[in-house]
């Protein structure tokens, strides 16, 4: 039996202070979760594509209906500001209503078979028991992003998100259970230790796969892990996105462009730029926008009016900020705006740090190389299209790359050459619950959304018929 007593606390990254306490997990409710998604994968995965579109459309309405109660949760636990909150749980049951269509395009195929007597029929089914595990960036889209093709596809899920945003997912599963989806068939872990469900999904037998959105070096251990146990795995994890802005483009343009992008959840994104360069001929416009953007930011409390960027997630992402800065300063990058702590204003009780702008930063600075996810635009200048295609190709890492140009066979040619699973063209948000989003190399393997994003969860099975 759970023990009542056991809970952990929920902060505000904006006050300090504490939002709620919830269940603290522990192995006996792990296994209890993962008996009951055992137990029930059989019933769900013969339920009718139409009952469970039902089921998932429901949990899209329920969503929207609660909208603006979801996204006040959000900006709570994780900091966001509410416009952005509501975005996201919009984006968040988006995914419901997607996969709700796609569970009735889970198509398979006829092949010509190479004897008269003889048919083949592709068919595809659910994988079984899947294993989720999410972070606090974007504390609902990433359940649903996971949680609504699985549950399409016909598999049941255990879910154990981040410990430091467990609220919006208790309102997702409340929302799946009053909806109708039967007991046992999505369940929710939330707890303070996420090493032993790690443990669990990469070793129990009862679980056929393992999903998880967070940083590499955690991706590694699970995938090295599910790896001993054969288990399939989708890992979406960081990245250190190009933002290349070529000399026909608009820099004024560009640089909006680069405001919108960088400090969206004070860049505590996957998909944030991480490296933005300008070509030489435009770089100083393009930095005295952005720097006259950046500086309109307010930095607050997301539940305030006119907040515009949220608190870094804890003290560690402010410490790695403040260091990343201050080696590039020291290394000879220029400080344009921003580039400390903010204490003001009570904001020394969050994790505050102001948007900054670095320019004239270079290869042998650590934020060059490594992940940001927070609130700073490092402006790199470029001369010629080969040594950016080079540069920017530069990393481990290959999830999202920016282009900005008007010269079509430009965008074309970078659209190729970048090793990145997503490009935006003169776009800053090419992400949609339809379309696949995934990366390469140490940003993961396999994609989420789109037709992609359901395949994840379907084994193919061939069938062979011999005929008299
Ligand atoms: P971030 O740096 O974004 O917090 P993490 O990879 O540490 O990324 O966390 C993402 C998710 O992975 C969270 O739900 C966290 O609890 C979980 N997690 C962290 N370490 C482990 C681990 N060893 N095993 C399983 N899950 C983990």
């Amino acid at each position: 039996m759970r023990d009542p007593e056991r809970s952990f606390s929920v902060f505000n990254p904006a006050t300090g202070q504490t939002v709620a306490e919830v269940p603290d997990a522990g192995p006996a409710e792990i296994d209890r979760a993962i008996a009951a998604a055992h137990r029930t994968f059989g019933d769900w995965s013969g339920t009718t594509a139409y009952r469970r579109a039902e089921l998932l459309r429901d949990a899209y309405a329920l969503m929207m209906e609660r909208k603006e109660a979801l996204a006040k949760v959000m900006t709570e636990e994780q900091g966001k500001p509410l416009k952005a909150a509501r975005n996201e749980v919009q984006y968040a049951a988006d995914f419901f209503l997607w996969y709700a269509e796609e569970a009735r395009r889970i198509y398979g195929s006829t092949i010509p078979a190479p004897r008269a007597d003889q048919r083949f029929i592709v068919a595809h089914q659910p994988v079984g028991v899947v294993g989720a595990i999410t972070p606090w960036n974007y504390p609902s889209s990433m359940i649903t992003r996971k949680v609504a093709p699985a549950l399409a596809a016909g598999c049941t899920v255990v879910v154990k998100p981040a410990e430091q945003t467990p609220l919006s997912a208790i309102e997702i599963f409340k929302i799946l259970d009053e909806v109708g989806v039967p007991n046992g068939v999505a369940n929710l872990i939330t707890t303070s230790d996420p090493i032993p469900v790690g443990e669990a999904f990469t070793t129990d037998p009862r679980i056929q796969k393992i999903t998880f959105t967070g940083s590499t070096e955690v991706g590694r251990v699970l995938g090295a892990a599910a790896g001993r146990s054969l288990k399939r795995v989708s890992m979406e994890l960081g990245g250190h996105a190009p933002f290349v802005v070529f000399p026909d483009a608009d820099p004024v343009h560009a640089a909006k462009g680069a405001s919108l992008v960088k400090f969206l959840n004070t860049g505590q994104a996957c998909i944030s730029p991480n490296r933005m360069y300008v070509h030489r001929s435009i770089v100083e416009e393009f930095t005295s926008v952005l720097a006259d953007r950046v500086e309109k930011l307010v930095a607050g409390n997301g539940l305030m009016e006119g907040v515009s960027v949220g608190p870094l997630v804890d003290e560690p992402s402010v410490a790695k900020v403040e260091r990343q800065v201050a080696d590039a300063v020291g290394k000879g990058a220029d400080l344009v705006t921003g580039g400390r702590r903010l204490l003001e204003g009570g904001l020394d009780r969050g994790f505050f740090f102001a948007p900054t702008v670095l320019a004239g930063v270079g290869e042998g600075m650590e934020i060059y190389r490594e992940e940001t996810f927070g609130p700073v635009a490092p402006i790199v200048p470029f001369d010629d299209e080969d040594s950016v295609l080079k540069a920017a190709n530069d990393t481990r890492y290959g999830l999202a790359a920016y282009v900005y140009t008007n010269d079509l066979s430009t965008a074309v040619r970078m659209f190729e050459g970048l090793r990145f699973g997503i490009i935006g063209i003169n776009d800053i948000n090419p992400t949609a619950a339809a379309a696949p989003f995934g990366g390469m190399g140490d940003s993961g393997l396999g994609r989420e959304g789109g037709q992609e994003g359901i395949a994840e969860y379907l084994e193919t099975k061939l069938g062979g018929f011999s005929i008299r």
